[in-house]
């Protein structure tokens, strides 16, 4: 695995803390595994995106979604899916992007290779029995890449998706994630919020559904048009 003894050739080379922290956490880092973290700034076009779901609250965030027309990219959890196949089936059905979030959502750092491998694979799975989509796109749990992720994205056909802004709406009020979110919205961007919180059951997503619902009229009114990763990253699709 030519990736792995280079990550690990690059580990001890660089050493120092500050690169380490940047490679695992640095949403535009690509030291341990592919990843993009926004689209091309050519087109006016962005990509909400929704993780940690489905969730009882996924239902409400389709009908958003739907009555504004705004299509948007679901990084599902596998144990999520296997909880609420019928929901995970309906985000397909209404023509949004399913993406692969692992399956219990944990933090890889250190953790070995085929942890990381079965996480992925895991939820693969799920969200291929449940929706009959295999997702070409993973976001990393806490966006943590570590050693040996590369292998399991390659091994499954995976690419990296991290985020131009993330919204924080697992604590901040509906309010602060419009304020937080707007400023830093331009060509290409990658939104990061959140219709699940981790594996919970019933999480409360009140805050960031009213942000999508303030969100999408003011972009829009901006000029921006609203497409699944996939579509904003190949724009001749
Ligand atoms: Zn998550």
């Amino acid at each position: 695995m030519p990736g792995v003894i280079g990550e690990t050739a690059c580990l001890a080379i660089c050493g120092a803390g500050a690169v380490m922290a940047y490679g695992v956490r640095g949403r535009s880092s690509t030291l341990f595994a592919p990843s993009v973290y926004r689209g091309p700034d050519s087109q006016r076009a962005i990509a909400f995106t929704f993780d940690d779901g489905p969730s009882e609250s996924t239902p409400e965030l389709l009908r958003i979604l739907a009555d504004c027309e705004v299509p948007a990219t679901f990084f599902q959890c596998g144990m999520n899916v296997e909880r609420l196949p019928e929901i995970a089936r309906e985000v397909a059905r209404q023509g949004h992007e399913i993406g692969n979030h692992s399956h219990t959502h944990p933090k890889f750092y250190f953790r070995g290779p085929e942890f990381m491998h079965e996480e992925l694979a895991r939820a693969q799975a799920a969200i291929e029995n449940a929706t009959q989509v295999s997702p070409v796109l993973f976001r990393a749990p806490f966006g943590v890449r570590w050693p040996g992720l590369r292998a399991a994205q390659q091994s499954l056909n995976l690419l990296g998706v991290m985020w131009t802004v993330i919204g924080r709406d697992w604590v901040l009020a509906a309010d602060a994630i419009v304020r937080r979110v707007l400023p830093k919205i331009e060509n290409g961007a990658i939104v990061c919020l959140h219709d699940g919180r981790e594996v919970s059951v019933r999480p409360d997503v009140g805050p960031t559904l009213n942000a999508v619902r303030r969100l999408i009229p003011i972009l829009k009114a901006e000029g921006y048009r609203f497409e699944s990763v996939s579509q904003l990253l190949c724009p001749t699709n």
